[in-house]
């Protein structure tokens, strides 16, 4: 693990030094002991070597750009990245979450959005860790967790095992498997998983499953965008495809037209 000790690391993937100080600004006010890379390829040495909990990453970088950067960085972890894209094209956007990303900001953007979705992000039920501000309201971890919580804080032992077919999903220890094989899932992948397994065949819509992405409490920015919710249809299709590759049910995951997506209710494998 980190060599941080109890400080929390996060790394600055930008070249634009104003920027990159103003992010970094926000995370060491947010209690991070923050390290700065101005290239892709330094990026990807500094979040190996920092074992991050956040990454934020620029896109138009001067070696290889922030996409392959995200596409190194997963092959190693699954810790939280926020893409900070200058290009408001939403086909940039999904690029960036169609590689891994769990969150993006468009640039310029306010600190206080920036500050206000990594708060989201940290207010979760963690052993050994105050709540930044109020205590999390009791429900059931859904907001990304770098660390499995074994006595998770709110009292849900019925509820952290949910199954469909070959699908075992485990909201305490925060994997998901399918016939025994833990699927690669990004933290926003799972959340999202977890939350259509929980609601059990009921719909969920778009708005609804973004707000949960961005963790159950988020006092940010509540406006939901049209991107916001092609990010939700993004998340999906990676998650079915990875349902697929694991020999899982990628139909598991339906769509409602118009509305959102819901889970086929106590399915075995079908076909
Ligand atoms: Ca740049």
């Amino acid at each position: 693990m980190s060599s941080s000790g109890d400080r929390r690391a996060a790394v600055v993937i930008e070249d634009d030094l104003d920027i990159r100080n103003l992010v970094s600004a926000v995370l060491e006010q947010g209690g991070f002991q923050v390290s700065g890379a101005t290239t892709g390829r330094e990026g990807v040495d500094v979040v190996r070597q920092e074992h991050p909990i956040v990454v934020t990453l620029d896109i138009g970088l001067p070696d290889i750009d922030g996409y392959e950067v995200l596409r190194r960085i997963r092959s190693t972890t699954d810790c939280y990245v926020v893409v900070l894209s200058g290009r408001a094209d939403e086909m940039d956007i999904l690029t960036a979450l169609q590689a891994g990303a769990d969150d993006y900001i468009l640039k310029p953007f306010r600190p206080r959005e920036l500050r206000a979705r990594i708060d989201a992000m940290l207010r979760r039920p963690r052993i050994g860790q105050h709540a930044l501000s109020t205590p999390a309201p009791p429900v059931p971890a859904l907001v990304a967790s770098s660390t499995p919580s074994d006595d998770g804080g709110a009292g849900k032992s019925s509820d952290h095992l949910l199954r469909n077919g070959s699908l075992v999903v485990d909201g305490e220890a925060r994997t998901a498997t399918c016939s025994g094989i833990e699927l690669p899932l990004t933290k926003t992948e799972f959340n999202l998983l977890h939350e259509l397994m929980r609601s059990n065949g009921a719909v969920r819509t778009k708005e609804d499953l973004v707000r949960v992405s961005r963790g159950r409490d988020y006092r940010g920015y509540n406006f939901v965008s049209r991107t916001d919710e092609r990010a939700i249809e993004v998340h999906i299709a990676n998650l079915r495809q990875k349902l697929a590759r694991a020999d899982g049910n990628p139909e598991l995951i339906v769509t409602v037209r118009g509305v959102g997506f819901r889970i086929l209710p106590g399915q075995a494998r079908s076909r």
